[in-house]
């Protein structure tokens, strides 16, 4: 969804008579800024061939002045670039002028648009039966192929829609672009014929390019479309030669004799059979909720294509219809892209809240004026901390860039200050906890502020509960944050260690809101079963400050036992793998602070317990990089992720080139593509088991 950026300016719309008695000078200067943005990154993009924003951001500022104009039309100005189509002549190459424009195409991002699309197409072709086609949006340049008796003669682009280069000289660098048509059936090719197609690196090789590149100590490329306008527009095409583009054809503008294909369909078919790649997908369907399907299944499984998309081109299939329906400006009526969800998209910072944390650092959330992004709605993201901040400059009232792939946490990419209103207001650490009032500090050389509230700060002490029960922690089912501030609240407990004698206030617990008799004995029954637990799991139950789970198991292994780890002084929590100088000092006063101790020897006198800690003398994958993805059906990924550490890798969260392997369960998606696309070695789950099995685990 595109969101409106220019939500003030709805105040001008609906004053009285806005086309009588106002000047419209608001509404001018906000046209000639977005005009003048767009310039610069219509600039960067198809002259340059380096994008400054991303693809989603773009079309918000395009269709912000595009809704401007709509509202406002006696106000539209002569440069506007909204009827126009893209790219310009760069002066290089020889210019020549299509005989048959090469227009753009109109978009939709959503179901609603796709339906009003489709009803615009109906009332049209008013009761005629319609088929759409279906292709992949190919995401790279648009290039016109003239052919005289089957022979390639020229290669133009899009340029300006008008006039475009000539890119012959490169053109016959493309190594799946047919130079010489030959029909297979031994028909005649016609005397003329221009196709129209994508220039375009396939995935494979784009990863490729860059590898090479940075290797080189060269510029890499920011996305597949962008390296094949770079490498299409070399004036030696012996450089071109060593790029790895491919081009796709999806056209027909011109025939003589006319084809006789009849629809869009089998245009394509008949391209391929004379020798041309097209769509890897290609189907024709009756409805638009067909349409939905199958943009819904190419959405899903993008990731598994050969080449970079940015959504799927809807096209009424018959050449007929094509023709009634004819053009808008600068679109075809008759196609339009269904685009994928952006990555990164423009909203406004509402307020800024700062949520204080376990250990009581204060985190700076920005509330959103909500925003559709990488596929979800966001409303908040975090900011981190003060420093964050300053460093992006970001105010209340901001418009910001957010960003955000796949299941990734969504982040502030940088502020527009072009599109500051004079009312922002700057942020400041505030000088007291917004939760319990006590003074906020923040130690010279730190990057974090902390309440000094200590456990009377609720906001610690919930937080302290949640992170003593994890998963990862002492994995307490059950046991959210509802509970933890009903028992808070009730005096119920006090530290974690109260948990486990709640088996002796059944009646109490049981007078807690929404809590029946079921609730309350699942979370005693989890209690119980907690108490069995490992040593490492239970150091980092604690909560130090510094101590996350790799440092816990390392501290585990190193001193085996409890009273060990008490009676470590710095210089041996230092010898503990992970453990510097300041994270030894954590550890070092959290062990000798009074409370901690009286909790610690009351969670053991309750019977939380361990066996003792394996200390495993052969490590043979030290030094590797592993990373998990998909679902694994034996055990948990927390399971595995333990054994290949214990076996000395680390496990990374990301697939690079220096990934040892990658262990992929079912439903794996991004990782997998991009191990493949790095040449990493995959090992699905009963490899993965066969493998351990080698090193003495067993699974
Ligand atoms: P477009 O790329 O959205 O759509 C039109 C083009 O789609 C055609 O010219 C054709 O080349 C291509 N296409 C791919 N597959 C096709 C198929 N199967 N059938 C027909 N055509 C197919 O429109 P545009 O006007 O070229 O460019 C606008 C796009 O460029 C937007 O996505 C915009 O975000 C991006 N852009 C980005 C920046 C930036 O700074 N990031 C700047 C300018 C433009």
């Amino acid at each position: 969804m595109i969101s409106d950026l220019f939500d003030d300016l709805e105040d001008v719309a609906n004053q009285e008579d806005r086309h009588v008695n106002q000047d419209n000078t608001d509404v001018v200067a906000k046209m000639r800024q977005l005009i003048e943005l767009l310039r610069q990154h219509s600039h960067a993009y198809y002259v340059m061939d380096a994008p400054s924003i991303d693809d989603g951001e773009y079309d918000q500022l395009f269709f912000s002045l595009k809704k401007l104009e709509e509202e406002y039309p006696a106000l539209v100005q002569s440069d506007s670039p909204i009827a126009r189509v893209g790219g310009q002549a760069l002066g290089q190459f020889n210019s020549v002028v299509h005989q048959v424009p090469m227009l753009s195409l109109g978009n939709v991002f959503n179901h609603e648009d796709l339906q009003s699309f489709d009803q615009r197409v109906r009332d049209r072709l008013a009761g005629q039966k319609i088929q759409y086609e279906l292709e992949l949006k190919l995401d790279g340049l648009a290039v016109s192929l003239h052919y005289h008796d089957g022979k390639l003669v020229q290669a133009v682009t899009r340029g300006d829609g008008e006039t475009g280069e000539d890119v012959t000289h490169n053109a016959l660098t493309i190594r799946n672009l047919p130079l010489l048509l030959v029909d297979p059936l031994g028909k005649p090719t016609p005397r003329v014929l221009e196709v129209r197609g994508e220039v375009l690196i396939p995935k494979s090789g784009f990863a490729k390019l860059n590898r090479e590149a940075e290797e080189k100590g060269l510029k890499t490329y920011v996305n597949p479309r962008n390296a094949a306008a770079g490498s299409l527009r070399q004036l030696d095409p012996a450089i071109a030669a060593t790029r790895p583009l491919a081009f796709y054809a999806y056209s027909i503008a011109q025939s003589e004799p006319l084809h006789d294909n009849v629809t869009q369909s089998e245009s394509l078919y008949w391209l391929k059979s004379l020798g041309f790649t097209v769509s890897e997908r290609l189907e024709v369907v009756d409805s638009v909720e067909a349409v939905q399907a199958v943009y819904d299944q190419i959405n899903a499984e993008r990731e598994y294509l050969l080449v970079e998309i940015d959504g799927m081109v809807v096209k009424v299939d018959s050449l007929r219809q094509q023709q009634q329906l004819a053009f808008l400006s600068r679109e075809p009526r008759w196609a339009t892209a269904y685009k994928f969800p952006a990555k990164a998209a423009l909203t406004t910072v509402e307020q800024i809240d700062w949520q204080v944390g376990r250990t009581g650092t204060l985190t700076p959330v920005a509330r959103l004026n909500p925003v559709f992004v990488g596929g979800v709605t966001v409303s908040n993201v975090t900011l981190h901390n003060i420093g964050e901040i300053q460093r992006l400059d970001v105010r209340v009232g901001d418009t910001i860039s957010v960003y955000r792939t796949g299941d990734v946490i969504p982040k502030v990419e940088r502020v527009w200050p072009e599109f500051r209103p004079v009312s922002a207001q700057e942020v400041v650490l505030p000088s007291d906890c917004p939760v319990c009032e006590s003074p906020v500090v923040m130690p010279e050389g730190e990057a974090l502020a902390r309440c000094t509230g200590g456990l009377f700060c609720p906001a610690q002490r919930i937080e302290a509960i949640r992170h003593f029960v994890s998963r990862k922690a002492m994995d307490i089912d059950g046991l959210g944050e509802r509970w933890a501030e009903a028992l808070l609240s009730q005096g119920l407990v006090q530290d974690v260690s109260y948990l486990y004698q709640l088996y002796t206030r059944r009646d109490e617990l049981l007078t807690i809101e929404k809590m029946g008799e079921k609730s309350v004995q699942n979370l005693l029954e989890a209690i119980e079963s907690s108490k069995k637990t490992t040593f490492s799991r239970f150091i980092f139950a604690l909560g130090i400050r510094g101590v996350g789970e790799n440092t816990s198991r390392n501290l585990a292994e190193q001193f085996q036992t409890l009273d060990a780890l008490f009676a470590a002084d710095l210089e041996n929590l230092k010898m503990t793998a992970d453990v510097g100088e300041i994270s030894a000092q954590w550890i070092y006063s959290f062990l000798r602070d009074d409370h901690n101790k009286e909790v610690i020897e009351r969670l053991i006198a309750a019977g939380v317990h361990w066996d003792a800690t394996a200390k495993r003398t052969r490590q043979p994958l030290t030094g590797e990089s592993w990373v998990l993805t998909g679902t694994l059906s034996r055990f948990t990924r927390e399971q595995a992720t333990m054994i290949l550490q214990e076996l000395g890798a680390r496990v990374s969260g990301s697939i690079s080139a220096k990934t040892k392997a990658l262990v992929a369960g079912e439903k794996a998606g991004s990782k997998l593509a991009k191990a493949q696309e790095l040449g990493v070695q995959t090992l699905t789950e009963d490899e993965f088991v066969a493998f351990v099995a080698t090193h003495g685990v067993e699974l």
